[in-house]
């Protein structure tokens, strides 16, 4: 494999690093050189992520929350990893607008946003263990003709 990166970074799973989190992500995946709209798309994935670990998987408790981010060719993935409560039934969470704090204001729309701004998300979770959210992106797909036509 000619172009691979990684990255882990592991913090307080505060709301006041929601923003870090969100931008060492961005900033990191800045090598692959995204549109606006790119890392747009995965700083509000990112954010969707790291918020459920730490209103859902953590009940706001502080713990640790971990990123990691691999870089292969043009393909961006970003795993967002809690060790909290975890997810009975992964199908069902991910189901648009179901939300198990309601009362929070919360829309469940969180895994909807997920899936409409990446290529891909596979949730892994353990009740009483954990939960890891992968995702993953390919970056620069527009430029893929303008590529091939250039060879
Ligand atoms: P919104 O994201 O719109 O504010 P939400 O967080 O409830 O609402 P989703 O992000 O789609 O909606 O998540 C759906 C449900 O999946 C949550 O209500 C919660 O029950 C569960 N869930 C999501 N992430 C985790 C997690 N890291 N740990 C435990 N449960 C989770
Ligand atoms: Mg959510």
């Amino acid at each position: 494999m000619r172009n691979t990166n990684e990255m882990e970074i592991r913090f307080d799973g505060k709301s006041a690093n929601e923003g870090f989190a969100r931008v060492a992500v961005a900033s990191f995946m800045t090598q692959l050189n995204p549109t606006v709209e790119e890392v747009a798309d995965v700083k509000t994935a990112v954010s969707e992520a790291v918020t459920n670990a730490i209103i859902h998987g953590y009940e706001n408790e502080v713990h640790k929350v971990s990123i990691r981010c691999r870089i292969e060719e043009n393909v961006f993935t970003v795993e967002v990893s809690d060790k909290g409560k975890g997810i009975e039934d992964i199908e069902e969470a991910m189901r648009p607008m179901y939300t198990t704090k309601p009362e929070q204001d919360r829309s469940g729309m969180g895994f909807a946003f997920m899936e409409a701004f990446m290529d891909s998300v596979e949730v892994e979770s353990e009740p009483g263990k954990g939960t890891k959210v992968r995702m993953k992106k390919t970056i620069g797909k527009g430029r893929e003709i303008w590529t091939t036509q250039s060879l």
